[in-house]
């Protein structure tokens, strides 16, 4: 078993905070465990609730549609939240409970050591980037995180929602595309 199945397994357990008891199923990240690319949203949905799997919603299925268009996959990719348990009603995660779950995301990054951060959406930025972080002025922009360089795209749902931010999202996405190909020899 891979040292990211064995921290699933703890991770199945955890009651850090309240969200661990209104779940039907944790949702622990999916993917290639040895992507050099790794995503990071913001929770699970009803759907990924139900199924265990990130984003398998309509966020979900624009976000593969996303990866297609730039020739990946999920299989290329690894993809993660900041929370692992559904928050009810789809809220956002409290700061409380983003605090409690970190530490999961923390072990997983650990264990990837990716070499590019994508933060999908505004939750997922302010955590990974920086506080005060601004999705409507700095999505597309590079930030340096240790051995990650780390930037933040609109969250799919927002892009469902808006589609006006479509085309910003394009050119951030080529963008990643040429970093992928400058700084992770295996992924095209
Ligand atoms: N939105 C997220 O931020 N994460 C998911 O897994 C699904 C929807």
């Amino acid at each position: 078993m891979s040292e990211l199945e064995l921290l699933r397994g703890e991770c199945q357990g955890c009651q850090r905070c309240e969200l661990g008891r209104t779940r039907t199923n944790l949702v622990f990240g999916t993917g290639n465990e040895n992507a050099k690319l790794m995503f990071v949203g913001e929770g699970p949905g009803e759907q990924e609730d139900l199924q265990g799997v990130p984003f398998v919603g309509p966020a979900g299925k624009l976000l593969d549609d996303m990866l297609e268009m730039f020739d990946l996959s999920r299989d290329d990719v690894y993809i993660a939240n900041i929370v692992k348990c559904r928050p009810p009603k789809n809220r956002d995660p409290l700061p409380e409970e983003q605090a409690a779950c970190l530490h999961w995301l923390t072990a997983q990054r650990e264990l990837l050591q990716p070499k590019l951060i994508v933060c999908l959406g505004r939750i997922s930025a302010m955590r990974f980037i920086k506080p005060d972080f601004r999705i409507t002025k700095e999505h597309g922009q590079w930030f340096r995180n240790g051995e990650s360089e780390i930037m933040a795209l609109y969250h799919p749902a927002a892009l469902l929602r808006d589609p006006g931010k479509r085309p910003e999202t394009f050119v951030d996405l080529k963008a990643l595309q040429a970093k992928i190909k400058e700084v992770c020899e295996h992924t095209y």
